[in-house]
C-alpha cells in the first residue's frame, strides 16, 4: 500500500526524529546480513537465537524509515552486538533493503510489551496527520485488547481492528496517489477531504 524505506541520508527531518526518540543519538547505516533462519520483522527473537548460538548481546534502539515526502518513522528494533562489539543487522527486511539506518538506545530493553513506532509528518497536511493518528490508534486498540504480545505484529480479534485498518488503507492509498487535504475527497463526494471524510475522521478520532 505504501512503502517506507531506509532514508537515503540523515537530513533535518531524520535528525529531528532521532532526537525525539533518543536525544543526541548516533545513527549509522548497517548492511543487512540476514542470519540463516531469521525471520522478517522478528528482530527480538532473531537476536535471542543468535545470542544463544554465538554469544554477544542484544542491542536495542530504533530502525529509521522514510516515506519520501510523506513521513519519517522510527521502529523499536534490536540488532546483534557481536562479542567483538560489532553491530550486526541479522534480520531480513520486508522489501529487501540491503542497508538500514539504526540508532542505538542503551536506555531501552525489550520487555515484550508493544512499543509503537514514532512517526513524524514531512508536511503539514491533514491526510498525513490522520494517517499517523490512525496508525497509532491501531496499535493502541491492539495493546488494550491484551493480545498484543510482540512488537511489529499484533494479534487481535480482527473485527476490533478491521475498521481502523480500512481507514488506514484508504488514507495510505490516497496519500500514495498524491492526494492532499485540499484535494477532492477520494470518496468521490466532490468536497475537499477536509470538509468531507477529513471532518468525519476528525470527530471519530476525538
Ligand atoms: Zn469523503
Amino acid at each position: 500500500m505504501y512503502t517506507t524505506t531506509t532514508p537515503a541520508r540523515i537530513g533535518p527531518a531524520v535528525r529531528r526524529l532521532i532526537d525525539t526518540v533518543t536525544p543526541g543519538g548516533q545513527a549509522r547505516y548497517l548492511r543487512v546480513r540476514p542470519e540463516p533462519g531469521a525471520t522478517v520483522n522478528e528482530c527480538f527473537s532473531n537476536v535471542r537465537a543468535k545470542r544463544a548460538r554465538d554469544g554477544g548481546r542484544m542491542l536495542c534502539g530504533w530502525q529509521l524509515w522514510e516515506w519520501p515526502r510523506v513521513m519519517v518513522e522510527a521502529e523499536f528494533h534490536a540488532v546483534w552486538l557481536s562479542p567483538e562489539g560489532e553491530m550486526v543487522e541479522i534480520t531480513p527486511k520486508p522489501h529487501g533493503e540491503t542497508q538500514v539506518l539504526f540508532v542505538p538506545d542503551e536506555r531501552r530493553r525489550h520487555d515484550g510489551t508493544v512499543v509503537d513506532n514514532v512517526r513524524m509528518a514531512l508536511h503539514e497536511d491533514q491526510l498525513i496527520e490522520h494517517f499517523i493518528r490512525v496508525s497509532g490508534a491501531i496499535v493502541q486498540v491492539a495493546a488494550h485488547s491484551g493480545c498484543a504480545t510482540r512488537h511489529g505484529r499484533v494479534w487481535v480479534p480482527e473485527e476490533q481492528i478491521a475498521p481502523w485498518r480500512q481507514v488506514q488503507r484508504f488514507l495510505g492509498r490516497s496519500i500514495h496517489a498524491g492526494l492532499r487535504e485540499d484535494d477532492p475527497c477520494p470518496c468521490g463526494s466532490g468536497s475537499h477531504y477536509r470538509r468531507c471524510h477529513g471532518r468525519e475522521l476528525e470527530e471519530a478520532l476525538a
